[in-house]
């Protein structure tokens, strides 16, 4: 683990939901572009924050099925909740 990326204190979870809902300053904001870069926790937040909110703005919008496959998948295992019906 790099010294200098734990003195910058990140919040994958926190940062990219700021940042995908435009909650973040212009220099937060260049920060964050910056460290996503190097940080997979956080693209990968950031992905599913911008997914999530456009599947749900523009839900009779088609998804490719491999993408909404992927998307499903992440959103299940970051849920506590088990789905529905699934045991048979
Ligand atoms: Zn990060």
């Amino acid at each position: 683990m790099k010294l200098w990326l734990r003195m910058r204190r990140h919040d994958p979870e926190r940062n990219s939901a700021e940042y995908v809902s435009g909650e973040l300053s212009a220099r937060a904001r260049r920060w964050f572009e910056h460290h996503l870069l190097d940080c997979e926790d956080c693209w990968r937040e950031v992905l599913l924050g911008r997914f999530g909110r456009r599947v749900a703005e523009d839900a009779h919008e088609p998804v490719p099925l491999g993408l909404r496959d992927r998307v499903r998948a992440a959103v299940l295992l970051s849920s506590t909740d088990p789905p529905s019906g699934a045991v048979g």
